[in-house]
């Protein structure tokens, strides 16, 4: 996986993002990250400005069209030289649909990804209709810029990458999976002011252990995000145990 941001702030993408299991994926060659500078596309007369007043008056400034579009250009070739077919470009923005881990899924089996971070009031329509494939959210609310939303979607993506985490952390059941929240965890030690760990996690039996977390799933899913339930993948059993629980919801 190669991923390509651009950016105003590379230094934001670098330092982010070269840490911890990431920083691990990017030294094993598993991913490789590079953060390409908006500015050094601007004009040579603008001396490393690429914003300017919106059309049409209001506050704000707006990144302009070309030097996004030539950052872009530069990009494609550089992949050009090693593989065929246009990569997907994916323009943070908070009017895209929202992230969710199956996009994560879905975009991990690319080879390149380029992200487009916007700063400001936003970048020039005519270069997004011209480039973009992908607006994709990050949430109902509205940030400064893009790299905090490329980082996040970035961190999600590269752990569904094959070899990124090790077996210790492991994504085969996590939230997300069948739409359904993960089952709360427990570690040492066994008792922490006054609060046990549950004994069916203690007492080694392998069937047991895997019942009481599905059920725990389903409850956590029942009350904390009741909206997954309508599209998780639910057996007679699991439905029977939600309508018992006692956090029965409308939706049944
Ligand atoms: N004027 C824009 C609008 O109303 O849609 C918002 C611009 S915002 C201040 C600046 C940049 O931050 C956007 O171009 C986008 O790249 C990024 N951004 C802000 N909120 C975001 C979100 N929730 N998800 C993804 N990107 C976001």
């Amino acid at each position: 996986m190669n991923y390509h941001v651009l950016t105003l702030f590379p230094e934001m993408i670098l330092d982010g993002l070269n840490t911890s299991i990431l920083g691990r994926a990017i030294k094993k060659d598993l991913i490789s990250l590079e953060a390409v500078n908006i500015r050094d596309y601007a004009e040579e007369r603008r001396k490393g400005r690429v914003d300017d007043y919106p059309y049409g008056g209001g506050a704000g400034m707006v990144m302009q069209a070309e030097p996004v579009y030539q950052a872009y250009q530069a990009v494609c070739g550089r992949i050009a030289e090693r593989s065929e077919g246009k990569p997907r470009v994916i323009y943070l923005t908070p009017q895209g649909q929202v992230f969710h881990q199956t996009l994560a899924e879905e975009l991990a089996r690319e080879e390149d990804l380029i992200f487009l971070c916007g700063h400001y009031e936003g970048i020039d329509e005519r270069v997004l209709e011209e480039i973009v494939t992908d607006y994709v959210s990050i949430g109902d609310y509205v940030l400064t810029g893009g790299e905090l939303p490329s980082m996040v979607m970035i961190d999600a993506i590269s752990r569904m990458v094959p070899g990124v985490l090790n077996n210790e952390e492991s994504a085969q059941f996590e939230s997300f999976q069948d739409n359904l929240l993960e089952y709360p965890q427990y570690s040492r030690p066994e008792e922490w002011r006054g609060k046990k760990v549950p004994e069916v996690l203690m007492s080694g039996h392998h069937g047991n252990v895997e019942q009481w977390r599905r059920e725990k799933s389903l409850e956590r899913t029942l009350e904390r995000r009741p909206d997954l339930l309508e599209t998780a993948e639910l057996s007679q059993k699991d439905r029977k145990y939600l309508v018992n629980c006692k956090y029965k919801s409308s939706f049944f």
